[in-house]
């Protein structure tokens, strides 16, 4: 029996390094999603439009949503500074989004 550790994902062959328990994947998805089986799930587009709509996130909004509707806010034309009140982050949070919704396709 091997005493190295192994990520803590069933089936995941890699090894976290260190006292960590997932490998840098599953590590960044579970950051990414609070959930490491999780890979890029479609965002919920009700929760978008409704966020978007009232100008306000809905409880429970996972990041990708959230950066969704601040992109769609965008398009609105509602400046960074009004869309990082909206969802309680950083402006510098918003022109991320904003950069990364140009280099990335959409879902
Ligand atoms: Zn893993």
């Amino acid at each position: 029996m091997s005493t190295e550790t192994r990520c803590a994902v069933p089936g995941c062959p890699r090894t976290p390094g260190g006292r960590r328990t997932l490998c840098s994947t599953h590590r960044t998805r579970q950051w990414r999603h609070g959930d490491p089986h999780q890979k890029a799930t479609p965002p919920d587009a009700l929760a978008i439009d409704m966020a978007v709509a009232n100008r306000s996130p809905l409880p429970g909004m996972r990041p990708a949503e959230r950066r969704a509707a601040g992109v769609r806010l965008t398009e609105l034309g509602l400046p960074a500074n009004e869309i990082a009140r909206i969802f309680q982050v950083d402006p510098r949070t918003v022109h991320r989004w904003r950069s990364q919704s140009r280099t990335r396709v959409a879902a």
